[in-house]
């Protein structure tokens, strides 16, 4: 774990230094363009793009109103690249303990013209980096590809989405059937993996009938928990869901804002997820409130939340002052006072900083002491970078 701000930059130029010595000058500098070199981290990790574009055309999915389109290309930076931008990100933190990182938001990771790349950043960043990895999948995975994966991170995190059995070929018209991803969850179980099914999207209507039979499913396949994760609805996708024939009156009931154009709108979905929760405690499985949560967790490790929320039953000591007093001088601020509201860690701190390193900060305070941080600085900051 790097200790402070100055090793985390020493480590980051270590790590540049090495692959300059792979990458040719237009590499490098095409990585250096690439938003992984810009992008801030969301409280969750950061996600890694590894294509553009995905053809399985989910009835529910947003990223066509974000602008991507039905056919896929693989992502446009080799392995090594991709380890360039994350070292040159301002905001990423290198190492086991370092930034998590999320491979699937925006596309399919493991589609055939995506899967070879997906393994090859998952190398990469193994070889290079070892800071934790998550994917997420619909896709089959044969028992050759989960050994492989369980070779370049034995703790990585699987999480294989299943939303239904019934209503699969309205929902997910193009991607493999639910009984193969069952089979996947099988085969990474016995590759040593911690597979965990991701329901996500909740579908009112849809999820409160059949959560029970998928995750008993799921169980008996090997997975060790379930991420739930709820609905973001746009008018296009609501136009498909009712073109398929899938009742929508629920989900437009449970709006929590008027649905209009392209912009996500959430479906409140609390209280299916606080059936889920039931049901998999009852089936003996985790119940991970975010998915952050599953990726520390498969690499061995909780957070405070975790404690307190009782998914792990370990001790969990809160950072002294004198511990953040000590962070917080290297980067010349005045620790003021600290306190802890809800499941976050509040630093009153004095001093002038720039927000880039403001953030760098509670994300070192964060991943050394697994808490979510919040750093409330006496001066306004400068937005120096
Ligand atoms: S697999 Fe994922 S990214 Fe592709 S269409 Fe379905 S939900 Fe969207």
């Amino acid at each position: 774990m790097p200790r402070d701000l100055q090793e985390i930059m020493e480590i980051k130029q270590e790590i540049r230094d090495r692959l300059s010595q792979k990458l040719s000058k237009r590499e490098m500098n095409e990585a250096l363009r690439d938003h992984h070199a810009r992008r801030r981290p969301r409280p969750c990790g950061l996600t890694i793009h590894t294509g553009i574009g995905c053809p399985l055309r989910c009835t529910y999915c947003y990223i066509y109103d974000m602008g991507f389109g039905i056919t896929v290309k693989p992502y446009p930076l080799k392995p090594e690249q991709l380890v360039y931008a994350l070292v040159s990100n301002p905001y990423f933190i290198p190492g086991h303990d370092g930034t998590l990182i999320a491979l699937g938001s925006v596309t399919e990771p493991f589609l055939p013209q995506t899967k070879e790349l997906t393994i090859g950043y998952i190398d990469a960043i193994s070889t290079y980096l070892g800071n934790p990895i998550q994917f997420s999948t619909k896709m089959y995975m044969d028992k050759r590809n989960a050994r492989r994966i369980a070779d370049l991170d034995p703790g990585i995190s699987p999480l294989i989405t299943i939303i239904t059995i019934k209503h699969r070929s309205k929902l997910e018209p193009y991607a493999p059937s639910p009984e193969l991803r069952f089979k996947t969850i099988e085969n990474l179980a016995e590759a040593g993996l911690k597979p965990i099914l991701f329901y996500r999207p909740i579908i009112p209507g849809i999820a409160d009938k059949e959560h029970v039979d998928i995750l008993m499913k799921a169980k008996h396949a090997g997975a060790i928990g379930v991420v739930a994760g709820g609905l973001r609805i746009t008018e296009n996708i609501l136009r498909r869901l009712h073109e398929k024939g899938i009742p929508i009156d629920e989900i437009v009931r449970r709006s929590l804002q008027p649905i209009r154009g392209r912009k996500q709108v959430p479906i409140k979905t609390s209280d299916i997820k606080k059936n889920i929760m039931k049901t998999a405690t009852s089936l003996g499985m985790k119940y991970f409130l975010q998915a952050c949560m599953a990726n520390i967790y498969t690499h061995g490790a909780y957070c405070f939340r975790m404690v307190k929320e009782h998914i792990v039953s370990e001790p969990y000591r809160l950072p002294a002052p004198s511990e953040i007093r000590d962070i917080l001088g290297e980067a010349g601020l005045e620790l003021l006072d600290t306190r802890i509201a809800g499941y976050t860690l509040i630093v009153y701190a004095r001093g002038v900083c720039s927000k880039t390193k403001k953030f760098l900060l509670e994300e070192l305070i964060k991943y050394k002491y697994r808490i979510c941080v919040s750093i409330k600085l006496e001066k306004t900051c400068f937005t120096l970078i």
